[in-house]
């Protein structure tokens, strides 16, 4: 059985973060720039082109903390030798570890896999609503909200460490240490991705935080967001003082060696 997580936050101060949150004018700047960039960089996965709840459930389990080039190799072996929830359910947890075990976190991913295909067995498919999805084994805020927009259209954000870091960075930091509970970030990225194509604009940010806004060494410099990012225009800001400074010594070292030279 899942506990609740507490909410300890005043009404106070969710209208103060929420007063943080950036203008309709500078999301759709944001959401724009992104949308010019994905059109030819995006990337293409099985389960993104795929509409079966089974297969969507199954890569995002096994995206977590893992590489997505990581789980390409795995997925269609999995969903060839295990084609259903049935399938899952049926086979020992050793079996599964067996075929996951490149994945990393195998023990983990087995069991919950085996929990969920239980627990799936015991119901006609999925739930509707998020409090059901989120009921199940494995199935957190993240994963229901990607089946709710995949399945039924909804426009939820797919709000991870990944999207919440390209946020951040952009629009300024969250407050509370659990992004599930950050109600700027949690309306923030639910505004960010509140477009017909709720869809593409998740890809969108989440393809954009593999590949230029990485957790570790962003490529700023060649970044599309860079004129409006409050964190690329400080690093910008901290590099061109740098830069002055390297300058000055230059400047300081040829005036002593020229003086001491003439
Ligand atoms: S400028 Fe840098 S920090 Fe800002 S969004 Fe681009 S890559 Fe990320």
């Amino acid at each position: 059985m899942k506990r609740s997580r507490a909410h300890s936050i005043t009404r106070d101060k969710k209208t103060e973060i929420l007063d943080r949150l950036p203008s309709v004018r500078e999301i759709y700047w944001f959401r724009k720039k992104l949308q010019n960039w994905y059109n030819p960089n995006h990337r293409s996965f099985l389960w993104r082109e795929s509409t079966d709840a089974y297969v969507i459930c199954v890569a995002e389990i096994f995206l977590q903390q893992t590489t997505a080039s990581k789980v390409v190799d795995i997925i269609e072996q999995f969903t060839k030798k295990f084609s259903s929830w049935d399938a899952i359910a049926a086979a020992s947890i050793e079996e599964i570890e067996t075929t996951i075990h490149p994945l990393g976190l195998f023990r983990r991913r087995a069991q919950t896999l085996h929990k969920l295909a239980n627990a799936l067995a015991k119901r006609r498919g999925l739930p509707r609503t998020r409090r059901g999805l989120e009921s199940l084994p494995g199935i957190g805020q993240y994963i229901a909200n990607v089946l709710l927009v995949v399945l039924q259209h909804k426009r939820e954000p797919f709000l991870d460490v990944n999207m919440s870091r390209v946020l951040e960075r952009f629009f300024g930091p969250r407050e509370m240490a659990d992004i599930r509970d950050d109600p700027y970030l949690q309306v923030l990225a639910r505004k960010v991705v509140n477009v017909k194509d709720t869809l593409s604009a998740n890809w969108a940010i989440l393809d954009f935080a593999a590949l230029v806004c990485t957790k570790r060494r962003p490529r700023c410099t060649n970044c599309p967001l860079l004129e409006r990012c409050q964190e690329g225009r400080r690093d910008k800001a901290v590099v061109s003082h740098d830069s002055e400074a390297e300058l000055l010594t230059k400047l300081d070292f040829n005036r002593v060696f020229l003086s001491t030279n003439n």
